[in-house]
């Protein structure tokens, strides 16, 4: 696939870097990884975020297995966090996983100050995948949810995050550790099958999603979904429409939450790469694929109207919606000229301050937010903005979108397999399905 061999690019020297920490983690034995993992673990200095009857326990394990299988999607980066850590973890998992739970159990005692302590009536456990067994196998799952686990008694909720196939065993032994309900946050980030696999570079089918939700649903817990506001390489136009035909997908399923993360512009993402590279490139310019310094960021008049769109869906929708809380906001603005919030006019600072309030959680004033649009949408600058946006319509389809920049991609790229590439992208664009 054309986007895994850029990925595998744009990180080559981030994995040059990781084989030889796996290669010198792996020339150690047992004790001196315990040892080296809990001293590096320590240092990491980790807070769980807590709020009133809510704790999340922020695990430090191993992180993203894929991003050391497939290479990571395609808009994340996760992996160069702590990636030394992240080697020394993955060695340890390899060699001793009894080990590699006593990190994650030091780290609980060394946060939360005891084992066997009162829980929350909230617990969420935030590990990249909870179901994925490599990254939080059976022994880390008794170790901290079993009979002899790190509570006294079972906590009242459980949250869990995973970005892969949510099977009904998992599901029930999930529940079982819980007195009351589960809910499990499934990665979804869209609909369209062709994107998440062949430009994501996350291949999980929309038959494994959706059977997924209803195993969740048929099983009594809560189910949400995570999604992204934001396509690297799309226009702002196409992104918006890629969202809403995701969040009606989505709302006719048993969900109950749908969180909107923003894209944003990440070391190692394509949409960096499309930033650093790209930006100049006239062409792209003109079909609105890149803005300048807001490559590949919606406009703040578009992400203002974007969410009146999300609200008019239908009358209920508001109550799914999460915007993914305090740092949409920062994100938005963050790559924006300069990245100087200063230079934001009076009237996108007034619009920010809006969509603050209304992603809130808890204080989503849709009739305060609707009346303001109403004025809004009769200012020049909102209609400017609309105009620009409204005029990416139809210069280019999805297909012929991924195809273009695909090639600007390829012109830019160094490496010696150019061709290769090149028919991937070819065959990957043949491939293309609009679903
Ligand atoms: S988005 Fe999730 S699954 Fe994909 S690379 Fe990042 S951490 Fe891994």
């Amino acid at each position: 696939m054309f986007m895994q061999k850029i990925i595998q690019i744009i990180w080559e020297n981030h994995y040059n870097q990781v084989d030889y920490l796996l290669n010198k983690y792996d020339n150690l034995d047992d004790n001196e990884l315990l040892d080296l993992a809990l001293k590096e673990c320590k240092k990491l200095n980790i807070k769980y975020f807590t709020k009133p009857g809510f704790m999340q326990n922020i695990i430090p394990s191993i992180g993203c297995t894929k991003c050391f299988k497939q290479y990571p999607c395609s808009y994340c980066s996760f992996h160069l966090e702590n990636e030394q850590f992240s080697a020394l973890m993955r060695i340890l998992r390899k060699k001793n996983v009894n080990y590699y739970v006593k990190v994650l159990l030091a780290n609980f005692k060394e946060v939360r100050g005891d084992y066997k302590i009162n829980p929350y009536p909230v617990e969420l456990f935030a590990v990249r995948d909870f179901f994925n067994k490599f990254e939080f196998p059976d022994q880390a799952f008794e170790a901290f949810l079993g009979e002899n686990g790190v509570f006294k008694k079972k906590p009242m909720y459980g949250t869990v995050f995973t970005g892969g196939i949510v099977k009904r065993e998992d599901v029930e032994k999930l529940q079982d550790a819980f007195r009351k309900n589960v809910s499990i946050m499934m990665g979804i980030e869209i609909k369209s099958e062709w994107i998440r696999k062949y430009w994501l570079n996350k291949n999980v089918s929309n038959k494994d999603i959706e059977k997924s939700i209803y195993n969740i649903h048929e099983l009594g817990a809560t189910c949400g979904a995570t999604i992204i506001l934001g396509m690297p390489g799309l226009t702002d136009k196409q992104s918006v429409q890629l969202l809403m035909e995701t969040i009606k997908w989505l709302d006719n399923m048993p969900i109950t939450y749908i969180q909107i993360g923003y894209l944003v512009i990440k070391p190692n993402t394509v949409q960096e790469y499309i930033y650093n590279e790209l930006r100049d490139n006239n062409f792209l310019k003109e079909i609105g694929v890149v803005k300048g310094t807001r490559t590949c960021l919606i406009d703040i008049i578009v992400l203002y109207d974007t969410i009146i769109k999300i609200y008019m869906i239908n009358e209920n929708i508001y109550k799914k919606i999460i915007f993914s809380t305090q740092n949409f906001i920062d994100n938005a603005i963050r790559y924006r000229d300069k990245q100087n919030y200063g230079e934001l006019t009076k009237l996108e600072k007034e619009l920010l301050n809006d969509i603050l309030k209304i992603t809130r959680l808890g204080t989503k004033n849709i009739k305060q937010f609707i009346e303001k649009y109403m004025i809004i949408k009769e200012l020049p600058e909102y209609l400017d903005a609309m105009e620009k946006f409204n005029s990416q319509e139809d210069i280019f389809d999805l297909r012929n979108t991924f195809q273009t920049v695909g090639e600007e991609i390829l012109d830019r790229i160094t490496c010696n397999n150019k061709m290769e590439l090149t028919l991937e992208l070819y065959n990957d664009i043949t491939n293309y399905k609009d679903d």
